[in-house]
């Protein structure tokens, strides 16, 4: 009897065994969507070294966001002249509007109006040099140095670097006459760092309001990884959802009073026990519902065989490979939701009972949860608490739709970052920052968040941070990709 137990285990384990590693063997990239044809872009005859110098003209207009009324304009009204004066053949050929007061929205019309649009997008607004920042930049913030095969500055990464390299390319076609077949809208908004409210919100409603159903909309916000940390090797990832935001402000209302004779709980204390709550909620951590199985099918050949042994069955090794993930932020990001106690506020004095307290919990949600879903968990595990009560502080967002990984126009970002950037494998991404883009998932089925800006680790740091620079390499490799995306596009 035991040994047929034995041997009805062995033959379990077996059977297992097996399905695991037929499960890893098969667990591969999904065929690609047909590759798209695309022209050789090592073809253009394009001078680097003129357009990165015309990049640093760029950065030298201090367009910070404005966020006072009083704030000064002059910095984007001059930088519009100047991109009228450096790219004139674009300004003969195509549409100017302003929207939102500083917003530009360029319409380059197409032979064919039957074709749905390409809308790319970039921002014209910078975040600022903080002062107590200022001495550790080698060079001015604001100079657009070209040095060390690099440009300098704030914006040479976030954004000004894309919106110039999108101009240099619509220039380089426009000069030679070249017109689109299918229509090419800019949309480059002047408030994304603190919203985009007045810019990129905006624009995509006057897109919507003239019945705009774009093709595809592409936007700043991923690139590629010289050391993807789950191959170690290059990988290029195109956005396809960008995370949402929302804030939970948890307030208790407590007995006010001296703390010599405190009632059980105070409004301190019921606080804590809120946030405590709240920020352990149980929250689905998995790698299907969002991006991450794309990404993970994507790279599977680059993946060591346990990794892969592992994504691929996440049903026998799902919690060890959550466990793996746990202590990786972005890992842990891509996987679900996050939260983020912030601020916590209460109490005037150490001996009074005060009669509140607030604590603000941020949350960035995954596009597999909805903000009505987290504040009603919330909600529910706090319900005993008395006093308390739980809201958004603002308007909660959710993420933005999912783009798809099989259509036209992911083919085509792909095949074009798959050509300038040979030894990086694409893959689909969770955006975890916050990009205009989202504003326009009315406009097109699939929004794209890429630039074939090949980073470090430490080039992370770059965008908002000290010493930003673009190397002349990748600002030279985004003018092919946006010529080849515009030619390859809309042009044939
Ligand atoms: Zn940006």
């Amino acid at each position: 009897m035991v040994r047929l137990i034995l041997a009805g285990l062995a033959v379990l384990v077996l059977a297992v065994a097996g399905f695991v590693g037929y499960r890893t063997i098969s667990f591969t990239a999904p065929p690609p969507a047909a590759e798209a044809a695309i022209p050789d872009t090592s073809d253009y005859a394009i001078d680097a070294n003129a357009a990165a110098a015309r990049l640093g003209e760029a950065i030298r207009f201090r367009t910070v966001s404005l966020v006072a009324p009083s704030d000064d304009r002059a910095p984007f009204t001059q930088f519009h002249a100047w991109l009228q004066q450096t790219y004139p053949a674009f300004h003969a050929a195509a549409r100017r509007e302003i929207v939102g007061e500083l917003s530009l929205l360029y319409t380059w019309a197409g032979s064919d109006p039957a074709q749905p649009p390409i809308v790319l997008l970039a921002h014209q607004d910078v975040v600022p040099v903080a002062a107590e920042t200022r001495e550790a930049w080698r060079l001015d913030p604001f100079g657009g140095d070209v040095q060390d095969g690099a440009v300098w500055g704030r914006g040479a990464i976030d954004d000004k670097g894309s919106l110039v390299a999108l101009l240099e390319a619509a220039e380089f076609l426009a000069a030679q006459g070249r017109q689109p077949v299918r229509t090419i809208i800019f949309a480059f908004g002047h408030d994304e760092e603190i919203g985009g409210e007045d810019g990129a919100a905006q624009m995509a409603r006057v897109l919507a309001q003239r019945g705009v159903r774009a093709w595809f909309v592409l936007d700043e916000g991923m690139a590629a990884l010289d050391d993807h940390p789950l191959t170690g090797g290059p990988a290029a990832m195109i956005g396809v959802s960008e995370r949402g935001f929302a804030t939970m402000r948890v307030h208790a209302a407590g007995q006010p009073g001296h703390s010599s004779m405190p009632h059980r709980e105070t409004a301190v204390s019921a606080v804590a026990e809120a946030v405590d709550r709240i920020h352990a909620m149980p929250i689905e951590q998995r790698l299907e519902g969002g991006p991450a199985l794309g990404m993970m099918r994507a790279l599977a050949p680059q993946l060591d065989f346990t990794t892969r042994m592992a994504v691929a069955n996440e049903w026998l090794f799902g919690p060890l490979l959550r466990a793996r993930m746990a202590d990786n932020p972005p890992a842990r990001a891509l996987l679900g939701t996050t939260i983020a106690p912030t601020m916590i506020n209460g109490g005037v004095r150490a001996n009074v009972l005060p009669a509140e307290a607030t604590a603000m919990i941020n949350f960035r949600i995954h596009p597999r949860d909805t903000p009505d879903a987290l504040l009603a968990q919330a909600r529910a595990r706090v319900a005993d608490l008395e006093g308390v009560t739980v809201e958004w502080e603002g308007p909660a967002r959710a993420a933005t739709e999912m783009s798809s990984t099989t259509s036209s126009s992911y083919a085509l970002i792909a095949s074009l970052s798959h050509q300038l950037l040979p030894d990086a494998p694409v893959a689909p991404a969770l955006v975890l920052a916050g990009t205009d883009s989202r504003h326009y998932d009315g406009v097109a089925q699939d929004v794209y968040r890429y630039q074939p800006l090949l980073f470090t680790a430490a080039d992370l740091e770059l965008a908002h941070g000290n010493n930003e620079h673009i190397s002349v390499e990748n600002f030279d490799r985004m003018i092919r990709f946006y010529i080849g995306l515009m030619q390859a596009g809309a042009m044939q």
